[in-house]
């Protein structure tokens, strides 16, 4: 049989692609910020956590001399660069960092570091603070850690908003995780605000530009398709909340994917239009080997649903700079 007579006897299936989508400022610089320390002192160069949430990405630096640990005590004495996640760390971690005289270099993305300094002004101000998060994720974690603790309290649901009980109504402010939903978001928000009307927060949430481009772009092509598929991590909060964005906006069968290996035929067997996107720390090179896996079993048209350019760059953290070029 001819390739020409193979593709036509092929179901057609049409592709939106979702734009924004895929890598954010904060993932480019952290996945820069590995591989310019381990040119510019070569390896092995360590990174506490996961640098982004991907399997993909965190095995091509592992390649290239990163090491992995979970906690500094893995980190040997020395001079060897140890790097802090773009999620960021607890104030605890840098202290024990400069405690031993590591090199420790922080990639922590800019937008979650403006969080830890607004939640440290309302501190210094008196406020009990109130982070609207998900418990256990590493940028709670950070977040929660840059003060002592009790002084921060962890609101995760529209219910824990209705049953919190502040010590001073008068005296409370919020900050929010960056990679929440943009909706539940602003839900636990007017319920707080109803609550305590004095309650301080910031102008918008601290929701990212990315996390909330990404979840925009969902809402204009979920209710347009048959199925949705999201390329990311399963820990990733971003990626986990586009899944549930591409739901609520009408799609019902949606599926959360790190590679074109994991694509569960059997649920996508009668459809005729895909939406495609990818979590904040998903590479472009994985969505592409899943329009090449759709390619080979449909006659795929690609599409883009484009939405607002993105021109977000953050310059790489001090130490990895090249002094001449920036
Ligand atoms: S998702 Fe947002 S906050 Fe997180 S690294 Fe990317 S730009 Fe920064």
């Amino acid at each position: 049989m001819s390739a020409k007579n193979a593709n036509s006897e092929k179901p057609p299936l049409r592709i939106l692609l979702c734009a924004p989508r895929g890598f954010c400022a904060g993932v480019v610089r952290a996945i820069d910020a590995v591989e310019r320390a381990l040119e510019k002192y070569g390896a092995p160069v360590y990174v506490r956590h996961e640098i982004v949430h991907n399997k993909y990405v965190v095995e091509s630096l592992r390649r290239k001399g990163a090491v992995f640990v979970e906690e500094l005590d893995e980190v040997p004495n020395g001079d060897r660069p140890v790097i802090f996640s773009a999620h960021g760390v607890p104030k605890s971690v840098p202290d024990e960092a400069a405690r031993r005289n590591l090199f420790a270099i922080d990639a922590t993305c800019p937008l979650v570091t403006k969080v830890h300094r607004e939640a440290m002004v309302h501190f210094k101000r008196g406020r009990e603070i109130v982070l609207i998060g998900h418990a256990g994720h590493p940028e709670v974690i950070g977040t929660m850690g840059q003060l002592p603790a009790g002084a921060v309290a962890l609101i995760e649901t529209a219910q824990n908003a209705r049953a919190f009980l502040p010590r001073d109504i008068t005296q409370l402010a919020y900050v929010t995780q960056t990679t929440l939903s943009v909706d539940d978001t602003a839900e636990i928000v007017s319920i707080l605000r109803e609550r305590f009307p004095s309650i301080v927060g910031p102008h918008k949430e601290d929701i990212c530009y990315a996390t909330t481009n990404r979840q925009e772009a969902v809402k204009r092509v979920a209710p347009n398709v048959d199925a949705m598929i999201v390329v990311g991590a399963p820990n990733s909060s971003n990626s986990q909340r586009l899944c549930e964005v591409a739901e609520r906006s009408g799609c019902h069968i949606t599926a959360l994917l790190q590679r074109a290996a994991d694509i569960d035929w059997s649920i996508l067997r009668n459809i005729k239009s895909l939406g495609l996107t990818a979590g904040a720390s998903a590479p472009e090179v994985l969505v592409e080997e899943i329009i090449d896996a759709f390619a080979a079993r449909y006659r795929v048209s690609v599409e883009n649903v484009s939405g607002p350019a993105e021109d977000i760059f953050f310059p790489l953290p001090r130490e990895l700079r090249n002094d001449a070029a920036e």
